[in-house]
């Protein structure tokens, strides 16, 4: 049976792309630098699928290592049941990581910061779950990752916070 290859990964541009086959079927694509084509093959013939060393289509930027797979191929069932069940099964591959539908922090009036908060995790197994905020004003973004423990405590002293604000609020006037 085949499974899901573990590639070198070195991070340096790839400079091939290695496609994956189970019998017929595309299954994946690998992408490597020179230095690592070898192993990225034996590896990859090793977890019993049939490589096709290609070029890069131009254009394309993948760092040594990444591998895609595609949803419709043998291999995708092999992702399944390592999604934890809040992931929106996104192409996790691409993303490195796990995601959950991003949920705004909405208010009903227009605000300077756009904020997004939703859980991540990255794909090794020993990954906990963490809760990414992210706030974008106009072109500039930026984002905080909490671990759960954190995230929880942060719940308590917001609600401190809010309380301290709402206190100092004076005949609708901040004082
Ligand atoms: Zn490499
Ligand atoms: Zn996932």
């Amino acid at each position: 049976m085949s499974t899901l290859p573990t590639l070198p990964s070195c991070g340096e541009p790839a400079t091939v792309r290695i496609e994956l086959y189970t019998a017929d079927s595309l299954d994946a694509c690998a992408y490597t630098c020179t230095a690592h084509l070898t192993h990225a093959t034996a590896v990859s013939v090793r977890a019993g699928l049939d490589t096709q060393p290609i070029g890069m289509a131009p254009g394309t930027n993948r760092p040594c290592g990444y591998l895609h797979v595609f949803s419709t191929g043998t291999l995708a069932d092999r992702l399944g049941p390592d999604h934890p069940r809040w992931c929106d099964r996104h192409d996790c591959q691409h993303r490195g990581q796990h995601r959950s539908r991003s949920r705004h922090v909405d208010t009903d009036r227009p605000e300077p910061f756009i904020v997004d908060v939703a859980l991540v995790q990255a794909l090794h197994p020993a990954a906990e779950p963490m809760v990414n905020l992210t706030s974008v004003a106009g072109i500039a973004a930026g984002s905080l990752v909490l671990s759960v423990a954190q995230a929880r405590v942060l719940r308590y002293r917001l609600a401190h916070l809010l309380e301290v604000a709402r206190a100092t609020r004076n005949d609708g006037r901040w004082t």
